[in-house]
């Protein structure tokens, strides 16, 4: 099935969500007023000027409204979660009927992809990268089965860091007329290569975002869908209706409206990136250290799994990925604060040194 003019995106939504009545909060049509509607407590309680004693706005209006002005789409084409981890959970719920339809992820990658289907009994194919880690398109259009509904991309992937290429991206998106799902996560840390402008075009193409990388979020647990608002209005109907608290959609406008803050980290992160690239590269012992258009690098060093075990042993958690298949001898590292970065690579030349 190939993209045609004619795309109905109806067709690939299961069958029991698109007959679906949701449920109906009490805080659809009004926010303010006599609220006797939701049994909730009247005695007024707040937390930094954040209403606690009222349910938060079901269709998270203000910092839906608050990432479109950051992004350029309209309110209808974004929806927010609980992390991307949730909004995961949506594209398995809208889109794939367990025992009968497939997804495919393109290793290697993120893990939760793998384990989101699992959890859903949803069958997981893998698809490989090539060597550089890219996605051949063509490769993967004679391959798939034809159960497959949803194809997952990271782009910049983890762990491998680098940008997959657009090109590709639109060349499956074009020609295969199932969901194709770009997970952002770490698209602040590039220059470029974003899939947004590419959203009017594409009906089945849906880009996961979050606050947890570079606005530094983690904690808050926010991520969001940009999508068609076809395809938000079938993640709005199967989200719970309070899924985000108030003080996550207020930290989250916070967050936004914070924007100089961001862009520092982000300059500097990106600074000590190409230093712990460049510095790592001189290591003996280091075989390869890809490039990163994330905030982590990649690298492939003499007895991986050891180095990492005497690394923690010192208080350094690194990340081994020397047994995931492709990555063999391969850790991955987060970029910290300069100090943390110059303690590992210290303490990494003294391990590969022998010392
Ligand atoms: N996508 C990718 C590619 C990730 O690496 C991660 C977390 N490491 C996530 C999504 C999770 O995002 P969130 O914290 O918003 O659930």
């Amino acid at each position: 099935m190939s993209m045609g003019s004619g795309f109905d995106i109806k067709t690939l939504v299961r069958p029991n969500v698109l007959n679906l009545e949701p449920y109906h909060s009490a805080r659809e049509k009004v926010l303010e007023g006599v609220l006797l509607d939701a049994n909730e407590n009247p005695y007024q309680e707040e937390w930094e000027g954040v209403c606690l004693n009222r349910y938060p706005d079901p269709f998270q209006r203000k910092l839906r409204r608050a990432l479109a002005d950051c992004l350029g789409v309209g309110p209808e084409s974004i929806a927010a979660g609980v992390g991307s981890d949730e909004v995961l959970e949506w594209v398995f719920k809208v889109f794939c009927q367990p025992g009968r339809d497939s997804v495919v992820t393109a290793e290697p990658t993120y893990g939760m992809y793998q384990v989101t289907a699992g959890v859903f009994g949803v069958d997981c194919h893998c698809f490989p990268l090539s060597e550089s880690f890219d996605f051949d398109a063509q490769g993967f259009l004679s391959a798939v089965p034809a159960s497959a509904k949803v194809l997952f991309l990271c782009s910049p992937n983890n762990p491998t860091g680098n940008l997959l290429n657009q090109e590709q991206i639109r060349m499956v998106c074009r020609n295969w007329g199932r969901i194709v799902v770009v997970d952002e996560a770490y698209i602040d840390f590039a220059e470029s290569g974003s899939m947004l402008g590419d959203l009017d075009l594409f009906p089945n193409l849906v880009i996961l975002r979050t606050f947890s990388k570079g606005y530094g979020r983690a904690a808050v647990r926010l991520g969001y869908a940009i999508a068609s608002p076809e395809i938000i209005s079938f993640f709005l109907k199967v989200k719970t209706p309070y899924n985000l608290s108030a003080l996550t959609m207020q930290l989250g406008c916070m967050a936004l409206a914070d924007r100089e803050s961001r862009d520092a980290n982000i300059s500097s992160l990106r600074r000590e990136r190409e230093r712990v690239r460049s510095e790592l590269t001189r290591l003996d012992g280091v075989f390869l250290v890809y490039p990163s258009d994330a905030n982590f690098i990649l690298f492939r060093c003499r007895e991986a799994s050891a180095i990492v075990n005497r690394l923690f042993d010192k208080g350094i958690v690194v990340r081994d990925r020397s047994s995931v298949p492709g990555l063999a001898d391969c850790i991955r590292v987060s970029i910290g604060l300069p100090e943390e970065n110059t303690l590992f690579l210290t303490e990494l030349a003294r391990l590969l040194g022998g010392n």
